[in-house]
Formats: structure tokens, C-alpha cells, sequence
């Protein structure tokens, strides 16, 4: 048997709540109620789809390159390193929601400057999920 630190009530020692207040017993059950993590997988989620909308953006303007010349194969690789970029801040998101979040939306610029028309979908994924995780507590 054990007694409620707050309320006296009589427990059984395996009781993580008291039966009468509801005050917790245990350190640790106490912490894992209290400490409320958000959950990252929607900037994950949305960062990872940017990036293969990026890449696929960026394999494309690189076979378009075959026509349109060396510039548009530098805008290319450029997109490439871009979407790879925003790959790295989605998974980073994870650790550190405010830093992944500056990653994801600096790619997100970054992959709008190298090649605007083909990767408008990476960027709007990307700019989500970092402002997402920029804004979401
Ligand atoms: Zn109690």
C-alpha cells in the first residue's frame, strides 16, 4: 500500500494514479503526460514529396537540356542539389523542427530560382512543410 501525496487516499502499490484525485505516482508517467511532442510526419511527409517533385523537376529540365543548352542543364543540377537539400531538412525536421524548417524552405526558394516551371510542385511542397514546422508548436 501506498498514500497519495496530494489527497492521503489509500493505493495499491501498482497504481500509477491515485484512485481518488488522479494525482500521478510515478516520475516518469507523470513526464510522459505532461510532455505533449508534436508529431513531425506532415512536414516529413510533405518535405519528402517536394523533394521527388524537385528531383523529378530537375531530371527533367536535364534531358530538356539536351535541347535547350547548358544553361538550363546548370539550372537542372542546380534543382538536383536543391531537392536533395530539402530531403536533408525534412528529415532533420525531426530533431529540430526550426532548423529543418529554415532548410526545407531555403530549398524551396532555391529549387523556385534554378528552374521556376518545373519545380513549382517541389516548391509549394517544400514551402509548406518547412513553414509548417516553423509555425506548428
Ligand atoms: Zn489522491
Amino acid at each position: 500500500m501506498k498514500y497519495c501525496i496530494s489527497c492521503g487516499a489509500k493505493n495499491e502499490d501498482h497504481a500509477n494514479v491515485c484512485i481518488k484525485c488522479g494525482t500521478p505516482f510515478n516520475q516518469e508517467f507523470q513526464v510522459q503526460n505532461t510532455v505533449n511532442e508534436t508529431s513531425r510526419t506532415v512536414e516529413l511527409v510533405l518535405g519528402i514529396l517536394g523533394a521527388v517533385f524537385g528531383l523529378l523537376g530537375a531530371v527533367f529540365a536535364i534531358m530538356f537540356s539536351a535541347f535547350g543548352g547548358t544553361d538550363i542543364l546548370i539550372l537542372g543540377i542546380s534543382a538536383l542539389m536543391a531537392s536533395i537539400v530539402g530531403l536533408i531538412g525534412s528529415i532533420y525536421v525531426k530533431t529540430n523542427a526550426k532548423y529543418g524548417g529554415i532548410i526545407l524552405i531555403i530549398s524551396a526558394i532555391w529549387l523556385l530560382i534554378s528552374i521556376s516551371a518545373f519545380g513549382i510542385i517541389g516548391t509549394i511542397f517544400l514551402g509548406i512543410a518547412g513553414i509548417l514546422a516553423l509555425v506548428r508548436k
